[in-house]
């Protein structure tokens, strides 16, 4: 069970760049997303994606983060380029319930110390999605990302020159080609 938790998502600003931590969240394996901040719109796009490409991921808006940590039971990991290198924290980590903290502009320093782990993806500034990204990829192993994501009405077939895409509800699981 992997919960990613995101904090200080702004609605109108971080509206995208929070989209893309949930959708990369659900892709590379996690089973939901809380967002700090309640927002409709936001809730609204990723259900859509999981109605159309399948799957069990959840998201949650409005979450009390601090509550959300304290009450957790596992272990708690924030990504942040200040905390301990990925290779040396990745191995220490033992629970199979985890929560992933990333958040937006500046993370309060009372998530430092609340959490387990303070765990760097590389010592360089870089975004909340790429850390996330390559955090549950080595906590997976890489075998996330080929996975077979069951229930969508969507099915993308990998094609090395254009774009093959099964629509389950039209023309009764024939593929649509498109070459782009
Ligand atoms: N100065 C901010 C801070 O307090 O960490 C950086 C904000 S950054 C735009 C947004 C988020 O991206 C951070 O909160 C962190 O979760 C993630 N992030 C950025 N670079 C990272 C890195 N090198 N390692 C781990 N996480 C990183």
């Amino acid at each position: 069970m992997i919960v990613v938790l995101r904090l200080g998502h702004r609605p109108k600003r971080d509206q995208r760049v929070t989209t893309h931590v949930a959708l990369a969240a659900r892709a590379l394996g996690a089973d939901e997303i809380w967002v700090s901040e309640q927002d409709a719109k936001l809730e609204q796009t990723i259900r859509s994606v999981v109605g159309r490409f399948g799957g069990s991921f959840r998201i949650k808006t409005g979450v009390e983060w601090r509550k959300a940590i304290r009450s957790w039971k596992g272990e708690v990991v924030h990504l942040t380029m200040y905390g301990e290198s990925l290779s040396k924290a990745l191995p220490k980590i033992k629970s199979r319930k985890l929560m992933v903290v990333v958040g937006a502009e500046k993370v309060p320093r009372e998530v430092y110390e609340l959490v387990d782990w303070n765990i760097s993806i590389g010592n360089q500034p870089h975004s909340e999605v790429a850390a996330l990204a390559i955090f549950l990829d080595r906590l997976k192993g890489g075998k996330k990302l080929e996975r077979k994501v069951k229930g969508g009405r969507l099915a993308i077939v990998p094609n090395p020159r254009g774009k093959t895409v099964v629509d389950s509800e039209e023309g009764k699981g024939r593929a649509a080609t498109r070459k782009g």
